[in-house]
């Protein structure tokens, strides 16, 4: 940092053969004073897109996916960890699809475990809490299962997903305790590996210190007051970054992975119509919208991932099969950061039973989501009438009222959901957010529905369906995603994400540099130390891309699962921060509850 505060962020001239380094130019005040940080050689380096595509053309796959979304790019890691030899083609960018256009939540649905006991959500009293009391075992499964896979997604990718505290405010007596049983069942659901802090309930003061936007009185007509708050933990994600890194390990443990790469109909055996052969599939035509041409991908499997355009790939395996995807459309604000300045989300029951999100979200708040069936799109946009709903309920419990004014942008999603043949027609909201794996006659096996949150689990069921289907892939081994840690991840440190931040800790602590800046120059090297040249074009990697090329010239060198080392000026040293889970705890007025919080062993584990 300059003495003006200014930063610089040079790059040392790049030679073919010498690695390429990234320098932080500190000057302090006084005496001005040079200190590098330079990055270790890049160990592993994904071929250019060039390359991929001709690899495309010339070699025979053991599996193509089609589909470059979390489940397309898990499907893709999942196989070619196995040892199989995979190909992954998306038609636009990796990730423009649901799969940028998320909550950016981990989680295991706080909704399902109350429908696991209640008919009717939300419940306005106590006698209500009775009258539709049930118990679901299903529901409870489904947490679980989701539930382990936000561990496993966590200490997957440390670096990119973080917990995230989010508060359920208290309005009423009975909701108290009703909420304390919620918190202790969610832990108890996660089991050991929950990878969050514990949920706890706080009181109103910790509430509104959280979240100072909050109303201090219902405006559900009673006028009660706030009592206090439950807070639960989830996982955040950067949605799209997090799918590159899949995309990224994939392409290390072997798989050809190419963007713009449309799939236009599929190859059987002995021709399009499959007489002279079973009519098996043995491949798709590919057109490569960047080049403006066609080709050829053979492979012995045919997996589709294409979330909620999966009918039209099943479709054109089986002209006029029975589609099973229900598009449901789901929308979210971005408003300015006051409302969750302090780090902690808001998450509440809309009047019809919704769950509704007010989260921190890169410097601002994001709001929603909606649940509304619609057209199957590649651009959704949300209506008007979807961010008036949002902000409405958002108004129920801010202090302050958001307007449309306060919006400053909007994003629409459409989930894959798949046909629950029980459900009555319309009712995106009955239908399961469960995954389906459907192998047709042709081979096809197609894997849609679920949540970002299991991703991994419907790669590796779509993946055993496929082996199980196809002799030729008898060669696979068995999945080995579990604990799997992707492309750019740290092994060391605790669970709470910062703590394996060696670079904003070192950035902020040993050059003064700012929070902000620390923390952006940190996103930017650690997705782009493993990236490759061949997406450089993408949208999603464009911001990515834009510092690492600035700093190292157009040359962006690659780190693999060892982080990059820093290599320190002689005397300085890395120190370990010491973190607390809760920042209400740590500025709370109580002293005992302030030094619980430092001694707190959940994050401060050094
Ligand atoms: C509003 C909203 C909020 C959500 N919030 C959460 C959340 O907080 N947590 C959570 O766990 N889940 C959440 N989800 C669910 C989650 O985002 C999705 O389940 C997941 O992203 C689906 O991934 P996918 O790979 O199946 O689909 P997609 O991401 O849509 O990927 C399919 C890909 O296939 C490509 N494709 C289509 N046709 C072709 C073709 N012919 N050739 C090549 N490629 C093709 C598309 O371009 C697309 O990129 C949310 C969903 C929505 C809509």
């Amino acid at each position: 940092m300059r003495g003006d505060g200014s930063i610089s962020v040079a790059a040392a001239p790049a030679t073919s053969h010498a690695p390429r380094v990234m320098s932080v130019v500190a000057a302090a005040d006084e005496e001005p004073e040079v200190c590098s940080l330079f990055l270790e050689a890049p160990s592993w380096r994904a071929p250019a897109r060039d390359e991929m595509v001709s690899r495309l053309e010339s070699d025979e796959f053991d599996v193509l996916v089609i589909g470059g979304g979390a489940v397309g790019a898990g499907v893709a890691m999942d196989a070619a960890t196995r040892g199989l030899k995979v190909a992954l083609v998306e038609k636009n960018d990796f990730a423009s699809g649901t799969s940028s256009r998320s909550t950016k939540l981990i989680h295991g649905g706080l909704r399902y475990l109350a429908q696991a006991f209640q008919k009717q959500l939300p419940p306005r009293s106590l006698l209500d809490v009775v009258r539709n009391l049930r118990f679901e075992p299903e529901y409870l499964r489904i947490v679980a299962a989701d539930l382990s896979e936000r561990s496993s997604m966590l200490e997957s990718a440390p670096f990119m997903a973080t917990p995230l505290p989010m508060m359920v405010p208290l309005y009423r007596w009975w909701e108290v305790p009703l909420f304390t049983v919620v918190g202790l069942m969610y832990d108890l659901i996660a089991g050991k590996r929950r990878a969050v802090p514990p949920s706890r309930v706080i009181s109103a003061d910790e509430a509104l210190f959280a979240f100072p936007a909050l109303r201090e009185r219902s405006s559900g007509g009673d006028d009660s007051p706030l009592i206090g708050a439950l807070v639960v933990h989830d996982g955040q994600q950067n949605d799209a970054r997090m799918c590159m890194h899949v995309v990224l390990t994939a392409i290390e443990a072997g798989a050809t992975c190419a963007n713009y790469a449309s799939v236009e109909g599929l190859l059987r055996e002995g021709g399009d119509d499959g007489t002279s052969g079973d009519g098996k599939l043995c491949g798709a035509r590919v057109r490569d919208t960047r080049a403006g041409r066609s080709i050829d991908v053979r492979a012995k499997q045919v997996i589709n991932a294409c979330g909620v355009f999966s009918d039209a790939v099943r479709d054109m395996a089986q002209p006029g099969v029975r589609p099973i995807m229900v598009p449901s459309y789901g929308t979210h604000l971005v408003l300015p950061e006051y409302p969750s300045a302090r780090g902690t989300g808001l998450v509440w029951f809309t009047n019809d039973g919704r769950v509704l999100y007010l989260l921190p979200w890169e410097g601002s708040t994001m709001a929603g989501t909606t649940d509304a069936p619609g057209p199957i799109s590649f651009e959704p946009q949300a209506t008007a009438e979807e961010v008036d709903f949002i902000l409405g309920e958002c108004n129920r419990l801010v202090r302050k009222p958001l307007s449309p004014e306060d919006v400053t942008s909007a994003w629409a999603g459409i989930r894959p959901l798949v046909a629950d043949p029980n459900a009555p027609p319309g009712d995106t909201k009955a239908l399961s957010r469960e995954h389906v794996v459907e192998t047709l006659p042709s081979g096809l096996v197609t894997v849609a529905g679920g949540k970002w949150t299991t991703y991994r689990k419907m790669a590796q069921d779509a993946v055993d369906a496929a082996v199980a289907a196809n002799q030729q892939l008898s060669h696979a081994s068995p999945c080995r995603t579990e604990g799997l840690q992707l492309v750019g991840c740290d092994r060391e440190g605790a669970v709470c994400g910062d703590d394996y931040d060696r670079i904003t800790t070192t950035l902020r602590d040993d050059y003064q540099i700012d929070r902000d800046v620390a923390r952006h120059l940190r996103y930017m090297a650690r997705t782009l130390w493993a990236s490759p040249n061949w997406h450089r074009q993408s949208r999603t990697a464009s911001c990515t891309t834009a510092l690492a090329e600035a700093a190292s010239g157009g040359c962006i060198p690659a780190a693999r699962h060892s982080p990059p080392r820093l290599r320190l000026p002689a005397g300085m040293s890395l120190r370990r921060r010491r973190w607390t889970c809760s920042p209400t705890a740590r500025a709370s007025r109580s002293w005992t509850r302030r030094r619980r919080a430092r001694r707190c062993h959940w994050c401060c584990r050094s």
